[in-house]
């Protein structure tokens, strides 16, 4: 049993507050409905206390103060983690939203984040020097959260994975220590962190490998709802035969409104938004065999690196309400793909979405346990997303998704993405590390024995 923080003496709680230098928000001030926001609307957890850390003395003297008191921890990057594990009930929310810098080592072509960054800062600092990180696809997700679980996006088949970018990290651990992890330092951590989540510390900055890519040639291709199986049996043999630098992510979806032209909305589409990231002169012939499939519309060009990050960032505002189930995926065969129909032609919701994106080309050359993410030998990462401003549809795109999810199941690959998954228990958390769970579990023993970093997709310590 955790204690809940209103049961401190005010002593207690004055001591603390006087060795933060950030700001700490209780449920009597003002702010606090504001402060205990995520990016799910449909979260709604009441801290004990958040702590808005300003720098590392903070995050220890939190930790600390959590551990100590026998507090639940919860940590917050960027907050958009949609079972929202950034925040927590009754115990003490850290917030490392007030610890940002981006610093770009230009000759290095390396990058150094602090722990409460979204993407869009990364981007915005490192394009004017022509480097980009590989990331996800939205600009509004938070570097730690996305990177600690793993990190999938548009220059995964080109670069890797995120994690396999990741240099080095700055960690507070349970006890209140300060470490660094990098290849030659405390390596069981740096092994742990790549994939693991937040269970072993918070992490206060990290330092990536950054690429030249300054321009790339993407966008959207859709076609009618109708010929998704066509479609996901083409792609299937295209992208996973496809050179490394172009990358697509296959959607059932429906047209929302603007930017899309008036004749597209509301309508069920199977669509694919691309992302080639090679030599701009070989751009077109690349898109040639996609274009060839005649897509009812299509919007490709070039277009600096961080427009396509942000190229969903309007349609997706925080405070939406939010379901998702996932899984990886070997195949898109018959039944995959009749499955993939019946349920994009019943999409309940304009935002409501399934992607699949690939995990081939570098972020599939990894080997399962050179990284807690043991998945390299999936073709796909796959996310059904019920999605909506109001809360009225929640039944009706919760149902939608547990259904979809339910059809394609029993042809997933066992596990998902953690980063994609909501809170679904312990044995889907134990089939999305596979083999690699066990010595995640050792670490955790080693490094927090009492789990005080609990508010995540767990691994739980066995001492
Ligand atoms: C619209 C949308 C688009 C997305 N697109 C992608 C995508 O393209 N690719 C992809 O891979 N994922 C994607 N995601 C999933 C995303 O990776 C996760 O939601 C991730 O958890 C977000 O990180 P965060 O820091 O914003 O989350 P938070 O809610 O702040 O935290 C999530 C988890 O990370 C832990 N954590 C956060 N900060 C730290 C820290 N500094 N140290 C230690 N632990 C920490 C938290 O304790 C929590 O368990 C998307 C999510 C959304 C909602």
């Amino acid at each position: 049993m955790k204690t809940n923080i209103s049961d401190l003496s005010h002593l207690k709680i004055e001591t603390f507050s006087a060795q933060i230098r950030g700001s700490i928000v209780i449920p009597s001030d003002s702010n606090y409905d504001e402060e205990r926001k995520v990016y799910n609307g449909m979260i709604s957890k009441h801290p004990g206390m958040i702590v808005k850390c300003v720098d590392v003395a903070d995050v220890i003297a939190s930790v600390n103060f959590a551990r100590d008191n026998n507090l639940l921890i919860s940590v917050r990057g960027g907050g958009h983690n949609v079972g929202g594990l950034g925040l927590c009930d009754d115990g003490l929310a850290i917030d490392l939203s007030g610890i940002k810098f981006v610093r770009t080592d230009v000759a290095n072509k390396t990058v150094r984040v602090g722990g409460g960054n979204l993407w869009g800062e990364v981007d915005h600092a490192t394009h004017p020097f022509g480097l980009a990180v590989p990331a996800g696809i939205v600009s509004t997700t938070g570097v730690a959260g996305l990177t600690l679980g793993g990190g999938v996006g548009y220059l995964s088949r080109k670069y890797g994975l995120t994690i396999d970018n990741l240099l080095e990290a700055d960690m507070v651990l349970a006890d209140g220590s300060f470490v660094t992890v990098n290849a030659e330092r405390n390596r069981d951590l740096f092994w742990a962190i790549r994939g693991g989540g937040g269970n072993f510390g918070i992490v206060t900055s990290f330092k990536f490998q950054a690429y030249e890519v300054k321009n790339v040639f993407a966008g959207p291709t859709l076609w009618p709802i109708e010929k998704i199986e066509e479609i996901m049996e083409w792609y299937h043999e295209f992208i996973n035969n496809a050179q490394d630098e172009l990358n697509g992510f296959i959607a059932a979806m429906v047209v929302p409104g603007p930017p899309f032209p008036e004749h597209l909305h509301n309508k069920q589409f199977c669509g694919i938004v691309w992302c080639y990231s090679g030599d701009m002169s070989k751009a077109e012939e690349s898109f040639k065999p996609i274009l060839a499939k005649e897509p009812i519309f299509e919007h490709v060009g070039e277009m600096p690196y961080p427009t396509v990050q942000s190229l969903f960032d309007g349609l997706l505002p925080s405070g939406m309400q939010w379901y998702w189930r996932a899984d990886f995926f070997n195949e898109l065969g018959p039944e995959i793909r009749a499955a993939h129909f019946e349920y994009g032609s019943k999409i309940p919701t304009p935002l409501s979405q399934m992607h699949l994106y690939p995990i081939s080309g570098a972020a599939g050359r990894v080997a399962n346990d050179k990284t807690p993410w043991a998945y390299r030998d999936a073709k796909y990462a796959g996310v059904i997303g019920g999605a909506d401003p109001d809360p009225v549809n929640v039944e009706k795109m919760t149902k939608w998704c547990k259904d979809y999810w339910d059809a394609l199941h029993p042809y997933s690959s066992g596990g998902a993405y953690s980063n994609f998954m909501m809170d679904e228990g312990q044995e889907r958390v134990k089939a999305s590390y596979k083999k690699n769970y066990d010595r995640l579990v050792s670490i955790k023993n080693k490094y927090d024995p009492q789990n005080l970093f609990q508010v995540n997709q767990n691994i739980k310590p066995s001492l």
